[in-house]
């Protein structure tokens, strides 16, 4: 029996934090032999925000280096940059004729913006219908996502049925695959963790960077257990033995924050220095993704000449 395929990816906005593993990217390694599996760099959902050439080409680098650093093994899987498959942008805009702005506005990003202030681009407005595109054009069954993504993959499933309808079937469903305890990985302040709030520990920190992060974990004076730090740290233990660690330093918030930390060093440094070796030579780092490509690409090809047919584009 053939595996069931999945897809993720994750956007080249800065460096990823610790959320963005444990929510997304760790299952991504966990889960690569299981599935076939297709992970991908979103430079142009990026684009809604990275507007500049060498921060873009440094992010999109920086983001391959930390899929390989993780573990994903491109022997495996097919790591491929989202601009390599330009035959999503043409199926979001065959999307886009099919959908109505009403039930884009619906979208958490674009409501979130809009409710921050921010004048949203059309980009972003319309990442919903890209993000779907990615997924349907490559036939997924599950994507592996953090909760704040949910909704997105539901609006992929939505689309499909909506396209089968007025069409002919052309996609599959996808499923999100969101693991319960890490679904919103809470940042340093308890809030959910990103960039956005200032509140995150990134995924290859310096030790400095750890103790610095960790040390400004905003703890409620009081209480036995500081709830922020618990969180964080329950990423990295199992429930018995943190149990065991919070009740023999009870009320200690300087011993656990140290103990934390020590924790946070023993994931990140072996992580950090990976990333470094493999920085050594770029050029090799940047074949896999090249050679992803052309794998992603003939694929979406091979959906879009479906597509294109189903749709009456296709004269020839
Ligand atoms: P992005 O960089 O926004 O593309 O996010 C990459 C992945 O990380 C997505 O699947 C997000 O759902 C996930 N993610 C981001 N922040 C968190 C968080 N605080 N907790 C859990 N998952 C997260």
């Amino acid at each position: 029996m053939s595996k069931k395929i999945l897809l993720s990816g994750v956007k080249p906005t800065g460096r990823p934090h610790v959320g963005n593993y444990f929510g997304a990217m760790k299952q991504f390694v966990e889960l690569q032999s299981q599935y076939e599996s297709y992970i991908f760099i979103a430079d142009l959902h990026a684009l809604t925000t990275v507007q500049n050439r060498q921060e873009l080409e440094e992010n999109t680098t920086g983001v391959l280096l930390d899929y390989m650093a993780i573990g994903l093994d491109p022997k495996s899987v097919t790591i491929y940059k989202q601009s390599d498959v330009p035959q999503v942008a043409e199926l979001a805009w065959i999307f886009n004729c099919l959908t109505t702005v009403p039930y884009l506005e619906r979208a958490h990003a674009y409501k979130d913006a809009v409710a921050n202030k921010k004048e949203p681009n059309v980009g972003l407005f319309d990442y919903p219908m890209l993000m779907a595109a990615d997924i349907l054009i490559q036939d997924a069954d599950v994507v592996p996502v953090g909760q704040d993504q949910k909704q997105h993959v539901e609006i992929a499933r939505d689309t499909a049925e909506k396209f089968d309808r007025i069409f002919q079937k052309c996609f599959k469903l996808p499923e999100p695959l969101i693991l319960d305890t890490v679904a919103t990985v809470p940042g340093t302040d308890g809030r959910k963790m990103s960039k956005s709030y200032n509140n995150t520990i990134p995924l290859f920190a310096s030790d400095e960077e750890i103790e610095k992060a960790v040390m400004g974990i905003v703890t409620d004076s009081g209480a036995d257990v500081p709830e922020n730090v618990y969180a964080i740290h329950a990423l990295l233990r199992d429930r018995v033995s943190l149990d065991a660690l919070y009740a023999e330093n009870k009320g200690q918030y300087k011993k656990l924050k140290e103990l934390l930390i020590e924790d946070l060093k023993a994931m990140i440094t072996p992580m950090r220095e990976r990333r470094q070796a493999l920085e050594e030579d770029k050029s090799a780092v940047l074949e896999v993704l090249k050679a992803g490509g052309l794998v992603a690409h003939e694929r979406a090809e091979k959906k879009m000449e479906e597509v294109r047919k189903a749709v009456g584009l296709k004269l020839y």
